[in-house]
Protein backbone atom coordinates (compact mmCIF):
# COMPACT_ATOMS: atom_id res chain seq x y z
CA UNK A 1 0.00 0.00 0.00
CA UNK A 2 1.84 3.38 -0.84
CA UNK A 3 1.06 6.82 0.77
CA UNK A 4 -2.11 7.50 -1.80
CA UNK A 5 -3.59 3.74 -1.04
CA UNK A 6 -3.38 4.95 2.70
CA UNK A 7 -5.03 8.47 2.12
CA UNK A 8 -7.81 6.93 0.34
CA UNK A 9 -8.92 4.22 3.04
CA UNK A 10 -9.89 7.20 5.09
CA UNK A 11 -12.06 8.93 2.39
CA UNK A 12 -15.71 7.91 1.93
CA UNK A 13 -16.31 6.94 -1.24
CA UNK A 14 -19.29 7.35 -3.14
CA UNK A 15 -21.92 4.59 -3.51
CA UNK A 16 -23.70 5.87 -6.73
CA UNK A 17 -25.09 8.43 -7.97
CA UNK A 18 -27.46 10.47 -6.32
CA UNK A 19 -31.30 10.81 -8.02
CA UNK A 20 -34.28 11.57 -5.60
CA UNK A 21 -32.03 11.68 -2.47
CA UNK A 22 -30.85 7.76 -2.91
CA UNK A 23 -27.26 6.53 -4.02
CA UNK A 24 -27.61 4.15 -6.52
CA UNK A 25 -25.75 2.41 -9.81
CA UNK A 26 -26.52 3.80 -13.75
CA UNK A 27 -29.56 2.02 -14.80
CA UNK A 28 -27.18 -0.19 -16.95
CA UNK A 29 -24.80 -1.11 -13.96
CA UNK A 30 -21.84 0.25 -16.28
CA UNK A 31 -19.17 1.55 -14.65
CA UNK A 32 -15.98 3.77 -15.53
CA UNK A 33 -12.75 3.95 -13.44
CA UNK A 34 -11.61 7.19 -11.81
CA UNK A 35 -7.82 7.14 -11.81
CA UNK A 36 -4.95 9.13 -9.65
CA UNK A 37 -2.81 11.08 -12.62
CA UNK A 38 0.25 10.94 -10.52
CA UNK A 39 0.39 7.06 -10.56
CA UNK A 40 -2.27 6.03 -12.45
CA UNK A 41 -3.93 4.25 -9.39
CA UNK A 42 -7.33 3.29 -9.65
CA UNK A 43 -9.67 5.64 -6.97
CA UNK A 44 -13.22 4.22 -7.76
CA UNK A 45 -15.54 2.86 -9.99
CA UNK A 46 -18.49 5.07 -10.95
CA UNK A 47 -21.51 4.69 -12.57
CA UNK A 48 -21.76 5.19 -16.22
CA UNK A 49 -25.13 6.74 -17.09
CA UNK A 50 -27.02 7.70 -19.95
CA UNK A 51 -30.62 8.60 -20.92
CA UNK A 52 -32.49 6.23 -18.54
CA UNK A 53 -30.24 7.83 -15.44
CA UNK A 54 -30.94 11.61 -17.22
CA UNK A 55 -34.56 10.99 -17.58
CA UNK A 56 -34.80 9.82 -14.11
CA UNK A 57 -33.36 12.98 -12.74
CA UNK A 58 -34.34 14.99 -14.48
CA UNK A 59 -38.12 13.90 -13.47
CA UNK A 60 -37.18 14.13 -9.81
CA UNK A 61 -35.74 17.39 -10.04
CA UNK A 62 -39.28 18.40 -12.25
CA UNK A 63 -41.03 16.67 -9.41
CA UNK A 64 -39.24 18.18 -6.40
CA UNK A 65 -39.92 21.45 -7.81
CA UNK A 66 -43.44 21.47 -8.52
CA UNK A 67 -43.79 20.21 -4.90
CA UNK A 68 -42.90 23.08 -3.57
CA UNK A 69 -40.66 21.96 -1.07
CA UNK A 70 -37.52 23.56 -1.76
CA UNK A 71 -39.06 26.63 -4.49
CA UNK A 72 -41.75 27.40 -2.14
CA UNK A 73 -39.68 28.33 0.74
CA UNK A 74 -39.65 31.40 2.63
CA UNK A 75 -35.82 32.68 1.19
CA UNK A 76 -34.67 32.98 4.63
CA UNK A 77 -35.27 29.07 5.19
CA UNK A 78 -33.23 28.24 1.83
CA UNK A 79 -30.24 30.32 3.29
CA UNK A 80 -30.63 28.58 6.45
CA UNK A 81 -29.77 25.33 5.03
CA UNK A 82 -27.20 26.50 2.37
CA UNK A 83 -25.62 28.01 5.33
CA UNK A 84 -25.49 24.71 6.79
CA UNK A 85 -24.12 23.10 3.58
CA UNK A 86 -21.35 25.60 3.61
CA UNK A 87 -20.74 24.51 7.82
CA UNK A 88 -20.47 20.66 6.90
CA UNK A 89 -18.01 21.03 3.86
CA UNK A 90 -16.17 22.99 6.44
CA UNK A 91 -16.15 20.63 8.65
CA UNK A 92 -15.05 18.04 6.29
CA UNK A 93 -12.30 20.13 4.88
CA UNK A 94 -9.73 17.75 5.00
CA UNK A 95 -11.48 15.30 3.45
CA UNK A 96 -13.39 17.02 0.53
CA UNK A 97 -9.55 18.93 -0.11
CA UNK A 98 -7.75 15.28 -0.35
CA UNK A 99 -10.13 13.61 -2.39
CA UNK A 100 -10.02 16.59 -4.73
CA UNK A 101 -6.50 16.52 -4.96
CA UNK A 102 -6.35 12.85 -5.70
CA UNK A 103 -8.58 13.04 -8.27
CA UNK A 104 -7.78 15.82 -10.23
CA UNK A 105 -4.34 15.90 -9.72
CA UNK A 106 -4.00 19.79 -7.75
CA UNK A 107 -1.78 20.51 -5.12
CA UNK A 108 -3.43 19.67 -1.92
CA UNK A 109 -2.38 22.81 -0.18
CA UNK A 110 -4.67 24.88 -2.81
CA UNK A 111 -7.52 21.91 -1.94
CA UNK A 112 -7.14 23.08 1.69
CA UNK A 113 -6.76 26.41 1.64
CA UNK A 114 -8.51 27.38 -1.70
CA UNK A 115 -10.81 25.24 -3.00
CA UNK A 116 -12.55 23.52 -0.18
CA UNK A 117 -12.87 26.92 1.34
CA UNK A 118 -13.92 29.21 -1.46
CA UNK A 119 -16.70 26.21 -2.63
CA UNK A 120 -18.21 27.18 0.95
CA UNK A 121 -17.93 30.47 0.85
CA UNK A 122 -19.61 30.62 -2.54
CA UNK A 123 -23.05 28.55 -1.35
CA UNK A 124 -22.96 30.67 1.85
CA UNK A 125 -22.65 33.96 0.24
CA UNK A 126 -25.75 33.02 -2.52
CA UNK A 127 -27.71 31.54 0.57
CA UNK A 128 -27.41 35.11 2.29
CA UNK A 129 -28.06 36.90 -0.85
CA UNK A 130 -31.29 35.59 -1.06
CA UNK A 131 -33.28 36.99 1.13
CA UNK A 132 -32.27 40.60 0.76
CA UNK A 133 -33.42 40.92 -2.95
CA UNK A 134 -36.69 42.76 -3.58
CA UNK A 135 -38.29 42.99 -6.44
CA UNK A 136 -39.52 46.13 -8.73
CA UNK A 137 -42.80 47.91 -9.17
CA UNK A 138 -43.07 49.84 -12.97
CA UNK A 139 -44.00 53.21 -13.37
CA UNK A 140 -47.32 53.18 -13.56
CA UNK A 141 -50.79 55.57 -14.16
CA UNK A 142 -53.02 55.12 -10.91
CA UNK A 143 -55.13 52.85 -12.40
CA UNK A 144 -52.68 50.25 -12.57
CA UNK A 145 -49.84 48.37 -10.48
CA UNK A 146 -47.25 46.85 -12.75
CA UNK A 147 -45.18 44.10 -11.07
CA UNK A 148 -41.70 42.97 -11.86
CA UNK A 149 -40.94 39.54 -10.58
CA UNK A 150 -38.27 37.17 -10.62
CA UNK A 151 -39.77 33.47 -10.52
CA UNK A 152 -36.96 30.27 -10.29
CA UNK A 153 -36.85 28.88 -13.85
CA UNK A 154 -37.30 25.00 -12.83
CA UNK A 155 -35.32 22.92 -13.53
CA UNK A 156 -31.19 23.29 -13.83
CA UNK A 157 -29.02 21.18 -15.70
CA UNK A 158 -25.04 22.12 -14.53
CA UNK A 159 -22.42 20.15 -16.90
CA UNK A 160 -19.25 20.90 -15.12
CA UNK A 161 -15.40 20.48 -16.49
CA UNK A 162 -11.91 18.93 -14.49
CA UNK A 163 -9.86 21.97 -13.74
CA UNK A 164 -11.72 23.28 -10.69
CA UNK A 165 -14.99 20.38 -9.91
CA UNK A 166 -15.85 21.60 -6.42
CA UNK A 167 -15.77 25.23 -6.82
CA UNK A 168 -17.35 25.21 -10.36
CA UNK A 169 -20.08 23.13 -8.67
CA UNK A 170 -20.72 26.19 -6.05
CA UNK A 171 -20.50 28.38 -8.68
CA UNK A 172 -23.62 27.08 -10.40
CA UNK A 173 -25.56 25.14 -7.21
CA UNK A 174 -24.80 28.18 -5.33
CA UNK A 175 -27.25 31.04 -6.93
CA UNK A 176 -29.77 28.06 -8.51
CA UNK A 177 -30.53 26.97 -5.32
CA UNK A 178 -30.93 29.71 -3.51
CA UNK A 179 -33.15 31.46 -6.52
CA UNK A 180 -35.43 27.80 -5.56
CA UNK A 181 -34.79 25.55 -9.08
CA UNK A 182 -33.85 21.68 -8.30
CA UNK A 183 -30.86 20.87 -10.19
CA UNK A 184 -28.72 18.30 -12.13
CA UNK A 185 -25.20 17.85 -11.80
CA UNK A 186 -23.10 16.35 -14.30
CA UNK A 187 -19.64 16.23 -13.82
CA UNK A 188 -16.51 15.94 -15.37
CA UNK A 189 -15.87 12.31 -15.94
CA UNK A 190 -12.13 13.15 -14.70
CA UNK A 191 -13.52 14.07 -11.69
CA UNK A 192 -16.46 13.22 -9.90
CA UNK A 193 -15.78 12.35 -7.05
CA UNK A 194 -16.49 15.26 -4.57
CA UNK A 195 -19.69 16.59 -6.25
CA UNK A 196 -21.30 13.22 -5.13
CA UNK A 197 -19.33 14.23 -1.33
CA UNK A 198 -20.74 17.28 -1.84
CA UNK A 199 -24.66 16.31 -2.88
CA UNK A 200 -24.62 14.09 -0.13
CA UNK A 201 -23.06 16.94 2.39
CA UNK A 202 -26.20 18.71 0.42
CA UNK A 203 -28.67 16.33 1.75
CA UNK A 204 -27.56 15.90 5.46
CA UNK A 205 -28.24 19.83 5.62
CA UNK A 206 -31.79 19.48 4.65
CA UNK A 207 -31.72 19.86 0.56
CA UNK A 208 -34.79 17.50 0.30
CA UNK A 209 -34.37 14.33 -2.10
CA UNK A 210 -34.68 15.60 -5.89
CA UNK A 211 -33.98 18.94 -5.25
CA UNK A 212 -30.51 18.01 -6.30
CA UNK A 213 -29.14 15.32 -8.13
CA UNK A 214 -26.09 14.05 -9.70
CA UNK A 215 -25.39 11.69 -12.51
CA UNK A 216 -21.94 10.84 -13.94
CA UNK A 217 -20.83 9.62 -16.86
CA UNK A 218 -19.35 10.89 -20.24
CA UNK A 219 -20.53 14.25 -22.45
CA UNK A 220 -22.47 12.14 -25.14
CA UNK A 221 -24.11 9.89 -22.54
CA UNK A 222 -25.05 12.36 -20.02
CA UNK A 223 -24.25 16.18 -21.27
CA UNK A 224 -25.96 15.26 -24.38
CA UNK A 225 -29.27 14.44 -23.18
CA UNK A 226 -29.04 16.90 -20.53
CA UNK A 227 -28.70 19.48 -23.21
CA UNK A 228 -31.36 18.14 -25.37
CA UNK A 229 -33.75 17.15 -22.46
CA UNK A 230 -37.54 18.95 -22.64
CA UNK A 231 -38.09 19.08 -19.30
CA UNK A 232 -34.69 20.95 -18.36
CA UNK A 233 -35.56 24.76 -18.21
CA UNK A 234 -32.09 26.04 -18.47
CA UNK A 235 -28.58 24.89 -18.91
CA UNK A 236 -25.67 25.89 -17.04
CA UNK A 237 -22.14 24.90 -18.43
CA UNK A 238 -18.73 25.99 -18.00
CA UNK A 239 -16.02 23.98 -20.19
CA UNK A 240 -14.47 24.02 -23.92
CA UNK A 241 -15.48 26.68 -26.25
CA UNK A 242 -15.98 23.63 -28.46
CA UNK A 243 -18.55 21.90 -26.23
CA UNK A 244 -20.25 25.58 -25.42
CA UNK A 245 -21.11 25.52 -28.90
CA UNK A 246 -22.31 22.01 -28.80
CA UNK A 247 -25.52 23.05 -26.09
CA UNK A 248 -26.39 25.79 -28.00
CA UNK A 249 -26.94 23.65 -30.68
CA UNK A 250 -28.96 21.43 -28.51
CA UNK A 251 -31.05 23.84 -27.26
CA UNK A 252 -32.21 25.14 -30.36
CA UNK A 253 -33.16 21.58 -31.69
CA UNK A 254 -34.95 20.45 -28.05
CA UNK A 255 -36.96 23.08 -26.05
CA UNK A 256 -34.82 26.42 -26.48
CA UNK A 257 -34.04 26.06 -22.85
CA UNK A 258 -32.19 29.02 -21.30
CA UNK A 259 -28.04 28.29 -21.81
CA UNK A 260 -25.51 29.85 -19.81
CA UNK A 261 -21.90 29.32 -21.32
CA UNK A 262 -18.46 29.88 -19.11
CA UNK A 263 -15.68 28.74 -21.98
CA UNK A 264 -12.54 28.76 -22.91
CA UNK A 265 -9.77 32.01 -22.82
CA UNK A 266 -6.48 32.74 -23.97
CA UNK A 267 -5.99 35.77 -21.83
CA UNK A 268 -2.93 38.05 -22.35
CA UNK A 269 -1.48 40.64 -19.79
CA UNK A 270 -0.45 44.13 -21.14
CA UNK A 271 2.55 45.63 -19.88
CA UNK A 272 3.19 48.43 -20.68
CA UNK A 273 6.15 51.23 -21.54
CA UNK A 274 5.70 53.11 -18.02
CA UNK A 275 5.00 49.47 -15.93
CA UNK A 276 7.54 49.69 -13.29
CA UNK A 277 8.53 46.92 -10.38
CA UNK A 278 9.38 44.03 -13.78
CA UNK A 279 10.41 41.58 -10.83
CA UNK A 280 7.04 42.04 -8.86
CA UNK A 281 5.33 41.61 -12.31
CA UNK A 282 6.83 38.68 -13.24
CA UNK A 283 6.08 37.06 -9.92
CA UNK A 284 1.97 37.84 -10.40
CA UNK A 285 2.44 36.79 -13.98
CA UNK A 286 4.47 33.33 -13.05
CA UNK A 287 1.33 32.53 -10.38
CA UNK A 288 -1.29 33.38 -13.32
CA UNK A 289 0.03 31.03 -15.51
CA UNK A 290 1.57 28.38 -13.44
CA UNK A 291 -0.72 28.12 -10.79
CA UNK A 292 -2.89 25.19 -11.08
CA UNK A 293 -0.39 23.78 -13.89
CA UNK A 294 -1.68 25.95 -15.70
CA UNK A 295 -5.08 24.70 -16.01
CA UNK A 296 -6.90 27.15 -15.22
CA UNK A 297 -9.57 29.15 -18.09
CA UNK A 298 -8.17 33.05 -16.89
CA UNK A 299 -4.20 31.60 -17.18
CA UNK A 300 -2.83 34.96 -18.49
CA UNK A 301 -0.90 32.34 -21.27
CA UNK A 302 0.15 35.41 -23.22
CA UNK A 303 1.86 38.31 -22.37
CA UNK A 304 2.45 41.44 -24.34
CA UNK A 305 4.66 43.75 -23.34
CA UNK A 306 6.32 46.59 -24.74
CA UNK A 307 9.67 46.85 -26.24
CA UNK A 308 11.24 49.04 -23.51
CA UNK A 309 10.23 46.36 -20.55
CA UNK A 310 9.81 43.23 -23.10
CA UNK A 311 13.87 41.85 -22.27
CA UNK A 312 13.96 42.81 -18.32
CA UNK A 313 10.60 41.06 -18.31
CA UNK A 314 11.72 37.98 -20.46
CA UNK A 315 14.30 37.63 -17.99
CA UNK A 316 12.16 38.22 -14.81
CA UNK A 317 9.61 35.57 -15.31
CA UNK A 318 12.82 33.26 -16.26
CA UNK A 319 14.00 33.62 -11.97
CA UNK A 320 10.43 32.68 -11.17
CA UNK A 321 10.46 29.48 -12.19
CA UNK A 322 12.17 27.71 -9.78
CA UNK A 323 9.66 28.76 -6.97
CA UNK A 324 7.22 26.27 -9.12
CA UNK A 325 8.06 22.67 -6.92
CA UNK A 326 6.66 20.28 -9.33
CA UNK A 327 6.18 16.81 -7.90
CA UNK A 328 3.24 14.25 -6.14
CA UNK A 329 -0.19 16.56 -5.43
CA UNK A 330 -0.42 15.31 -1.97
CA UNK A 331 2.84 16.59 -0.59
CA UNK A 332 2.11 20.26 0.94
CA UNK A 333 5.26 21.29 -0.56
CA UNK A 334 3.96 21.01 -4.16
CA UNK A 335 2.75 23.59 -6.40
CA UNK A 336 2.05 21.77 -9.34
CA UNK A 337 0.86 18.36 -9.68
CA UNK A 338 0.45 16.24 -12.61
CA UNK A 339 -2.16 17.64 -15.64
CA UNK A 340 -5.30 15.92 -15.33
CA UNK A 341 -5.03 12.59 -17.96
CA UNK A 342 -2.69 11.01 -20.42
CA UNK A 343 -5.19 13.01 -23.07
CA UNK A 344 -4.67 16.42 -21.88
CA UNK A 345 -0.78 16.18 -21.44
CA UNK A 346 -0.81 14.77 -24.96
CA UNK A 347 -2.63 18.41 -25.86
CA UNK A 348 -0.65 20.31 -23.62
CA UNK A 349 3.04 18.32 -24.81
CA UNK A 350 1.31 19.02 -28.78
CA UNK A 351 0.87 22.34 -28.56
CA UNK A 352 4.66 23.51 -26.66
CA UNK A 353 6.34 20.98 -29.72
CA UNK A 354 4.23 23.25 -32.04
CA UNK A 355 5.62 26.26 -30.43
CA UNK A 356 9.02 25.07 -30.84
CA UNK A 357 8.54 24.16 -34.43
CA UNK A 358 6.79 27.31 -35.42
CA UNK A 359 9.81 28.98 -34.69
CA UNK A 360 8.66 30.78 -30.62
CA UNK A 361 12.04 30.77 -28.35
CA UNK A 362 12.29 28.30 -25.11
CA UNK A 363 13.31 30.40 -22.58
CA UNK A 364 12.93 27.37 -19.95
CA UNK A 365 11.04 24.49 -19.61
CA UNK A 366 9.12 22.97 -22.53
CA UNK A 367 9.43 19.50 -21.72
CA UNK A 368 7.54 16.47 -19.46
CA UNK A 369 8.94 15.77 -15.57
CA UNK A 370 7.92 12.07 -15.82
CA UNK A 371 4.71 10.96 -15.94
CA UNK A 372 2.16 13.08 -16.18
CA UNK A 373 4.68 16.09 -14.68
CA UNK A 374 4.99 19.26 -17.82
CA UNK A 375 7.80 21.78 -16.40
CA UNK A 376 6.56 25.36 -16.09
CA UNK A 377 7.24 26.56 -19.66
CA UNK A 378 8.50 29.96 -20.93
CA UNK A 379 8.36 30.72 -24.83
CA UNK A 380 9.55 34.89 -25.78
CA UNK A 381 9.56 35.98 -29.17
CA UNK A 382 5.94 34.83 -29.75
CA UNK A 383 4.26 36.24 -33.29
CA UNK A 384 0.10 36.34 -33.27
CA UNK A 385 0.04 33.86 -36.08
CA UNK A 386 1.79 31.42 -33.80
CA UNK A 387 -0.68 28.95 -32.50
CA UNK A 388 0.49 28.96 -29.02
CA UNK A 389 -0.66 32.60 -29.22
CA UNK A 390 -4.29 32.08 -30.61
CA UNK A 391 -5.13 28.86 -29.38
CA UNK A 392 -5.60 27.49 -25.41
CA UNK A 393 -3.19 25.21 -24.30
CA UNK A 394 -4.45 24.70 -20.67
CA UNK A 395 -0.95 24.01 -19.19
CA UNK A 396 1.68 25.61 -17.75
CA UNK A 397 2.63 27.56 -20.44
CA UNK A 398 3.32 31.02 -21.12
CA UNK A 399 4.05 33.00 -24.47
CA UNK A 400 5.98 36.75 -24.36
CA UNK A 401 5.21 38.81 -27.46
CA UNK A 402 6.70 41.97 -27.86
CA UNK A 403 4.87 44.87 -28.83
CA UNK A 404 6.31 48.39 -30.27
CA UNK A 405 3.92 50.45 -28.86
CA UNK A 406 1.06 50.83 -26.01
CA UNK A 407 -1.59 50.62 -29.10
CA UNK A 408 -0.33 47.87 -30.47
CA UNK A 409 -0.38 45.60 -27.19
CA UNK A 410 -3.58 46.45 -26.71
CA UNK A 411 -4.74 45.39 -30.15
CA UNK A 412 -2.57 42.30 -30.03
CA UNK A 413 -4.48 41.27 -26.51
CA UNK A 414 -7.23 41.42 -28.43
CA UNK A 415 -6.30 39.03 -31.66
CA UNK A 416 -7.36 36.00 -30.42
CA UNK A 417 -11.20 34.24 -30.82
CA UNK A 418 -11.16 34.65 -26.66
CA UNK A 419 -11.99 37.50 -24.71
CA UNK A 420 -12.34 35.83 -20.53
CA UNK A 421 -9.87 38.00 -18.58
CA UNK A 422 -7.34 40.42 -19.43
CA UNK A 423 -4.38 42.01 -17.34
CA UNK A 424 -3.28 45.79 -17.38
CA UNK A 425 0.51 47.11 -15.80
CA UNK A 426 0.83 51.09 -16.19
CA UNK A 427 1.51 53.56 -14.10
CA UNK A 428 -0.81 55.91 -15.64
CA UNK A 429 -4.13 56.57 -13.75
CA UNK A 430 -5.93 57.38 -17.07
CA UNK A 431 -4.34 54.55 -19.59
CA UNK A 432 -5.38 52.31 -16.93
CA UNK A 433 -8.73 53.49 -17.41
CA UNK A 434 -8.77 54.05 -21.32
CA UNK A 435 -7.14 50.78 -22.24
CA UNK A 436 -9.37 48.94 -19.69
CA UNK A 437 -12.25 49.44 -21.29
CA UNK A 438 -10.52 49.14 -24.55
CA UNK A 439 -9.63 45.08 -23.88
CA UNK A 440 -11.88 42.72 -25.01
CA UNK A 441 -12.69 40.61 -21.85
CA UNK A 442 -15.40 39.84 -19.20
CA UNK A 443 -12.29 40.96 -16.12
CA UNK A 444 -9.79 43.21 -16.30
CA UNK A 445 -7.08 43.22 -13.91
CA UNK A 446 -5.16 46.56 -13.53
CA UNK A 447 -1.47 46.26 -11.88
CA UNK A 448 -2.84 42.99 -10.33
CA UNK A 449 -3.95 39.56 -12.01
CA UNK A 450 -7.68 39.35 -10.92
CA UNK A 451 -10.71 37.43 -11.19
CA UNK A 452 -12.71 39.61 -9.03
CA UNK A 453 -14.40 38.20 -5.99
CA UNK A 454 -17.61 36.35 -5.46
CA UNK A 455 -19.13 39.80 -5.37
CA UNK A 456 -18.38 40.58 -9.21
CA UNK A 457 -19.98 38.98 -12.29
CA UNK A 458 -17.62 36.69 -13.90
CA UNK A 459 -17.72 35.72 -17.48
CA UNK A 460 -16.27 36.18 -21.29
CA UNK A 461 -16.29 38.52 -24.15
CA UNK A 462 -16.39 36.84 -27.68
CA UNK A 463 -16.01 32.83 -27.86
CA UNK A 464 -15.02 32.54 -24.18
CA UNK A 465 -19.12 33.10 -22.68
CA UNK A 466 -22.45 33.13 -24.06
CA UNK A 467 -25.79 34.30 -21.98
CA UNK A 468 -25.31 35.29 -18.61
CA UNK A 469 -22.17 35.59 -15.91
CA UNK A 470 -21.60 33.65 -12.85
CA UNK A 471 -20.89 34.76 -9.72
CA UNK A 472 -22.21 38.37 -7.88
CA UNK A 473 -25.89 39.11 -7.81
CA UNK A 474 -26.02 38.65 -11.30
CA UNK A 475 -25.42 35.20 -11.56
CA UNK A 476 -29.06 34.94 -10.16
CA UNK A 477 -30.53 36.22 -13.35
CA UNK A 478 -29.37 32.90 -15.61
CA UNK A 479 -31.72 30.85 -12.87
CA UNK A 480 -34.60 32.94 -12.48
CA UNK A 481 -37.59 34.49 -15.17
CA UNK A 482 -38.29 37.86 -15.06
CA UNK A 483 -42.55 38.09 -15.00
CA UNK A 484 -44.48 41.27 -15.50
CA UNK A 485 -47.68 40.83 -13.30
CA UNK A 486 -49.76 44.10 -14.30
CA UNK A 487 -53.30 44.85 -12.09
CA UNK A 488 -55.62 47.21 -13.94
CA UNK A 489 -57.41 48.91 -10.65
CA UNK A 490 -60.27 49.97 -12.34
CA UNK A 491 -61.84 46.60 -12.35
P1 LIG B 1 -14.97 19.96 -21.93
O1 LIG B 1 -15.75 20.90 -22.77
O2 LIG B 1 -14.21 18.90 -22.60
O3 LIG B 1 -15.90 19.23 -20.88
C1 LIG B 1 -16.74 19.96 -20.01
C2 LIG B 1 -17.96 19.12 -19.70
O4 LIG B 1 -18.71 18.93 -20.89
C3 LIG B 1 -17.63 17.73 -19.14
O5 LIG B 1 -18.53 17.44 -18.10
C4 LIG B 1 -17.83 16.84 -20.35
O6 LIG B 1 -18.19 15.52 -20.01
C5 LIG B 1 -18.97 17.54 -21.06
N1 LIG B 1 -19.02 17.22 -22.49
C6 LIG B 1 -17.98 16.89 -23.28
N2 LIG B 1 -18.43 16.64 -24.54
C7 LIG B 1 -19.76 16.83 -24.53
C8 LIG B 1 -20.78 16.72 -25.51
N3 LIG B 1 -20.51 16.35 -26.77
N4 LIG B 1 -22.06 17.01 -25.16
C9 LIG B 1 -22.34 17.37 -23.89
N5 LIG B 1 -21.44 17.47 -22.90
C10 LIG B 1 -20.15 17.20 -23.22
O7 LIG B 1 -14.03 20.88 -21.02
P2 LIG B 1 -12.96 20.39 -19.95
O8 LIG B 1 -11.80 19.85 -20.72
O9 LIG B 1 -13.60 19.57 -18.90
O10 LIG B 1 -12.56 21.75 -19.23
C11 LIG B 1 -11.57 22.58 -19.73
C12 LIG B 1 -12.21 23.76 -20.43
O11 LIG B 1 -13.07 24.45 -19.53
C13 LIG B 1 -11.20 24.79 -20.87
O12 LIG B 1 -11.49 25.23 -22.17
C14 LIG B 1 -11.37 25.92 -19.88
O13 LIG B 1 -11.00 27.18 -20.34
C15 LIG B 1 -12.83 25.84 -19.60
N6 LIG B 1 -13.17 26.48 -18.32
C16 LIG B 1 -13.83 27.68 -18.37
C17 LIG B 1 -14.16 28.35 -17.19
C18 LIG B 1 -14.91 29.64 -17.23
O14 LIG B 1 -15.49 30.01 -16.21
N7 LIG B 1 -14.96 30.34 -18.35
C19 LIG B 1 -13.79 27.79 -15.96
C20 LIG B 1 -13.11 26.57 -15.94
C21 LIG B 1 -12.81 25.92 -17.15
Amino acid sequence: MNAHSEIMTKLKLPDGILIDGTFQPAASGATFETKNPFDGEVIAALPSCGQADVDAAVASAKAAFESGVWSGLHPSERKAVLHKLADLIMDNVEELAAMEALDAGKPIADCLEIDVPETASCIRWHGEAQDKLYDQIAPSSPDAVGLIVREPIGVVAAVLPWNFPLMMMAWKIGPALATGNSIVVKPAEDTSLTSLRLAELALEAGVPPGVMNVVTGFGPEVGEPLGRHMDVDALTFTGSTETGRRFLEYAAQSNMKEVCLEMGGKSAAVVLSDATDIARIAEIQANAIFWNMGENCTANSRIIAHKDVYDDLVAALAKTVGEWKLGDQMDPETRNGPLVSEEHYGKVSGLVDTGKAQGARVVTGGNGAGGLLFEPTIFADVTAEMDIFQKEIFGPVVGVTKADSDEEAIALANGTEYGLCATLYTKDISKAHRYARMLKAGTVGVNAYSEGEISTPFGGFKASGFGGRDNGIHAHEQYTELKTIWIDLTA
